[in-house]
């Protein structure tokens, strides 16, 4: 069964799209926890964290290189962001296809709930 992800990265499915290019697909969640919250997805579906391999560190990196790009694109460089991966039932993971939520355009408050 492809991924909720899978179905927008195909075009099956409608999103925001802001960024897309030949590894990654970043859109805007459809339940922003902030003014700006934008997924960063690569086209290779990693279920999560735990399934990243040697051969994924062009891929990690370069889903960096296009957080900071769409932040700045967003105006919230300066003002500063937070980019969250979740990882299993502990870490919140909702959809099993990795991706960075880019999360600003307000003071965040603190990293983790108390
Ligand atoms: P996570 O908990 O890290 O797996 O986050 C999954 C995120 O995907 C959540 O913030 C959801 O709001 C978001 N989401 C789920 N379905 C969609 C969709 N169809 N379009 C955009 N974002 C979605």
């Amino acid at each position: 069964m492809p991924t909720i992800f899978e179905r927008i990265i195909s075009g099956e499915l409608p999103a925001t799209i802001v960024h897309r290019d030949e590894r990654v697909v970043a859109f805007r969640d459809v339940h922003p926890r902030a003014p700006i919250h934008v997924l960063i997805v690569p086209h290779r579906p990693i279920p999560t964290a735990n399934d990243v391999a040697d051969d994924d560190e062009a891929l990690l990196g370069h889903m960096f290189v296009v957080a900071a790009r769409i932040a700045r694109a967003e105006g919230i460089a300066d003002s500063g962001y937070r980019l969250i991966v979740n990882c299993n039932r502990d870490g919140g993971q909702e959809v099993y296809h990795l991706h960075m939520h880019l999360l600003g355009g307000k003071p965040l408050g603190p990293m983790v709930a108390p």
